[in-house]
């Protein structure tokens, strides 16, 4: 394969405001390898950035490459890599981590506090033409696993990986808020690891008719609060018909959503001694029910991102256990992508996850 000197690359420069560049090929170390980038999936953290210029602490002072959901060729490798080789399809694992701090080192590489993470500032995201990524991060795809899919395989990490954090076992009552692409992957992992029932709930219909199809028994649309309705007053309203409709709390709730009432009710709708799993990234600063918390010795815990989750991802594709493919809605050209990003700012089209393909 030969490495041609067009970069070509999705910059954002301001709000809303996308700049299609040719920056410089990037420079591929010994344990590197360089990745010709086929597919890129438009994530919500994107969006944020793309809508408002940050996200969480992270804030974009100048113009950078969006874009971590990707899959693409290896066309190039350092002089030390062994893992992979030039031809090779394979799915980026967008965070590189130091690999020697205590966190690493324990296993629990996604809370490195020297994580380099695509596309979070001052880290250039993967929507460029050439990559380049450790080998250690980059997971070689089977036959049967296409890029489209490998480029899905970043957000179903996060479902993994807080299905894992959920401990959920064979035959348990899992609850999901939110039915974005986040707790979609969330409900099939549940499913993957042998939950007995997935509920999900949105409010939005359309979100709620694509779940029906995929990985859910039970779809709720829940209603919006009322007029002055203070959060926790909704949140134990809404719980309470919740409640009823199923008969019994979950096994484990997660909250794919970030909005405090849906904190508040997964809190409220996990059982005794059971798993409440915040994986939405909303406000900072929330309240919850303590008392619900101590009382009923609810364990609330927090996912950020994931980790090992990669080699066990590909092996639920390949065999089928996990089907990716439905996600994906809509595609648009690489050269086209303020297309693509003002559509997933502003789309509700039924829109589930839209990816940019490079065909270069
Ligand atoms: P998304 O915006 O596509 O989906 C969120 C869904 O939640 C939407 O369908 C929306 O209608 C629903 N929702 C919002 N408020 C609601 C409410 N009050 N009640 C019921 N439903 C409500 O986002 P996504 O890509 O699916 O991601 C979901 C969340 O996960 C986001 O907050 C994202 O930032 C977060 N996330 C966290 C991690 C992590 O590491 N913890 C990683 C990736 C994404
Ligand atoms: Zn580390």
């Amino acid at each position: 394969m030969t490495i041609d000197n067009k970069n070509l690359s999705t910059v954002l420069v301001g709000a809303e405001k996308i700049d299609m560049r040719d920056m410089p090929i990037p420079e591929v170390g010994p344990y590197d390898v360089l990745v010709n980038v086929k597919v890129t999936g438009i994530c919500g953290s994107d969006v944020h950035f793309f809508k408002h210029g940050r996200m969480m602490d992270f804030e974009v002072t100048e113009p950078i490459v969006l874009g971590h959901e990707s899959a693409g060729v290896v066309v190039a490798t350092g002089s030390q890599v062994t893992r992979v080789k030039t031809g090779d399809r394979v799915a980026i694992e967008p965070g590189v981590t130091c690999r020697t701090c205590e966190m690493c080192k324990s296993g629990q590489y996604n809370l490195c506090p020297h994580c380099k993470f695509a596309a979070t500032p001052p880290t250039h995201g993967t929507l460029s033409n050439y990559y380049s990524h450790p080998e250690d991060f980059c997971f070689k795809l089977p036959d049967n696993i296409s890029l489209e899919e490998g480029a899905l395989i970043e957000p179903l990490s996060v479902g993994m990986y807080a299905i894992e954090r959920a401990n959920v076992k064979p035959a348990d009552v899992v609850l999901v808020l939110g039915a974005g692409p986040v707790g979609l992957l969330t409900c099939a992992a549940a499913k993957a690891a042998g939950a007995g029932q997935v509920i999900v709930a949105d409010l939005i219909p359309s979100r709620l008719e694509f779940a029906k199809t995929y990985n859910s028994d039970t779809q709720l649309l829940l209603e919006r609060p009322q007029q002055g309705e203070p959060n926790i007053e909704y949140a134990r309203r809404i719980s309470a018909q919740i409640l009823k409709t199923l008969g019994r709390r979950a096994d484990t709730v997660l909250d794919c959503t970030g909005a405090e009432t849906c904190v508040q009710m997964t809190v409220l709708l996990t059982k005794n001694g059971g798993s409440a799993v915040l994986v939405g990234l909303g406000a900072s600063t929330q309240t919850l029910p303590v008392a619900e918390i101590t009382g009923r010795q609810v364990d609330v815990k927090g996912v950020f991102r994931y980790c090992n989750t990669y080699p066990r991802a590909i092996s639920m594709l390949q065999k089928k256990h996990i089907n990716v493919k439905p996600l994906i809605t809509h595609t648009y050209p690489i050269e086209s992508s303020q297309e693509a990003f003002l559509h997933a700012t502003n789309g509700r089209d039924g829109a589930i996850k839209i990816q940019i393909l490079n065909t270069q």
